[in-house]
């Protein structure tokens, strides 16, 4: 019999009561370090109080509006995000998948009203965008899009690194590029700073519109606010999700007035999104992060666990290949199989995701302490002993 819950998660067997910071307590009261914060979402730890405080003051004045009417809240965090990022525009949106839907609809109609069209998408092999047509056609993985077909058509895939492909494909009839700076469900692989720039400037020559995914990588999750930052380039469109609501569902796109000017009134919409309940955390979450020292503190933080993780790899040569990504959005490439080594971590009470490529995810809250992330370590280590005795 299908059970209540549509069965399309193989879950764990654990379920949390509640949270504090990095930490979960399980129903039978036994805590675990969280090292996955949701993938990515609890950017700010667990019943964060500022958040809880920024939620709980909006929740009695006011959940719900509709777009039809000024939404104050929401005209804050646009603003916050314009003032810190390449954007000029944003529109909020529920997830990473609806900043999706619009990213490649906002690309199709820049296109369309041009004199010579174009609606050709360009993506990478191993990425992920969600999990809707756009998303899983953007992604282009079997995994992903067997059995949903017809797919939504227009869409190319590129080996990751391959750039002889890359040259080869952008050309005048291509309308946009959608890259994730650093993917994450890919197995945390980092476009390199000069392979962002050479996209950059082919796009530029081909007047293609350039598309990042910060789902994942951005909102501080690499040390700067957005990923593309360390490689000094910019794009047109920007999807960001996940970190930005830490753990309340917000997504947003983020535009330059160029990309984003044929929008007008009636183009897109969304009854929930940029309600002023995620708002009002979400402009939260953006001053937290953008005060001056959470992100050069993060780093700090970020590089002793990078050392001491090279030093865990070194020790466990028969669990773990190499450690790879940059701040805090870590992957442990495995000789194991990842998922043995994440199940390894529950028996520790530590919480890792696993992703594509045999790799372990290390996503802990950006604010996580330096004593938090000694006792990760201990538990990291414990379960690679655990795995190298079994
Ligand atoms: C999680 C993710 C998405 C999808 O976001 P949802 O909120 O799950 O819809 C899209 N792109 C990337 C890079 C992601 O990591």
């Amino acid at each position: 019999m299908i059970p209540s819950i549509l069965p399309t998660y193989n879950r764990a067997p654990i379920a949390f009561t509640h949270g504090e910071g990095a930490w979960l307590t399980a129903e039978d009261g036994s805590r675990y370090l969280d090292f996955g914060a949701g993938i990515a979402v609890n950017a700010l730890g667990h019943a964060n109080p500022e958040l809880v405080e920024a939620l709980t003051a909006q929740a009695r004045k006011l959940w719900h509006v509709s777009n039809l009417y000024e939404i104050p809240e929401q005209k804050r965090l646009a603003d916050l995000l314009v003032e810190h990022t390449f954007a000029d525009t944003a529109f909020f949106t529920n997830s990473g998948t609806e900043a999706c839907e619009l990213a490649v609809k906002m690309a199709r109609k820049y296109w369309s009203e041009s004199d010579a069209p174009r609606h050709r998408i360009v993506a990478f092999e191993g990425s992920f965008h969600g999990r809707s047509s756009a998303g899983i056609a953007a992604a282009g993985s079997e995994k992903m899009t067997k059995g949903f077909g017809p797919l939504l058509p227009g869409f190319t895939h590129l080996r990751w690194g391959d750039h002889d492909a890359l040259e080869a494909a952008l050309d005048d009839s291509v309308a946009a590029v959608i890259v994730e700076p650093v993917q994450g469900e890919g197995g945390i692989r980092p476009m390199p700073d000069a392979c962002l720039k050479g996209l950059r400037e082919l796009c530029d020559r081909h007047g293609i519109l350039l598309i990042f995914d910060e789902v994942q990588c951005g909102m501080g999750r690499t040390g700067r606010l957005f990923a593309h930052e360390w490689a000094d380039v910019a794009p047109d469109i920007m999807m960001i999700a996940k970190g930005i609501g830490g753990g309340f569902p917000l997504g947003a796109v983020l535009a330059s007035e160029k990309a984003a000017a044929p929008m007008s009134a009636g183009s897109h919409g969304s009854t929930y999104g940029g309600n002023p309940l995620a708002c009002a955390v979400g402009a939260r979450v953006m001053e937290i992060m953008t005060a001056p020292d959470f992100l050069p503190d993060l780093r700090r933080r970020a590089a002793n666990l990078r050392q001491s993780l090279e030093g865990l790899v070194a020790t466990h040569p028969d669990i773990f290949d190499h450690v790879r990504g940059t701040g805090l959005m870590l992957g442990l490439k495995c000789r194991v199989p990842a998922g043995d080594f994440v199940k390894a971590g529950y028996g520790e009470h530590l919480l890792t995701v696993p992703a594509a490529d045999n790799v372990v995810r290390l996503l802990p809250p950006l604010n996580i302490s330096e004593s938090d992330i000694e006792e990760a370590l201990r538990r990291l280590d414990a379960a690679a002993r655990a795995l190298e005795a079994a």
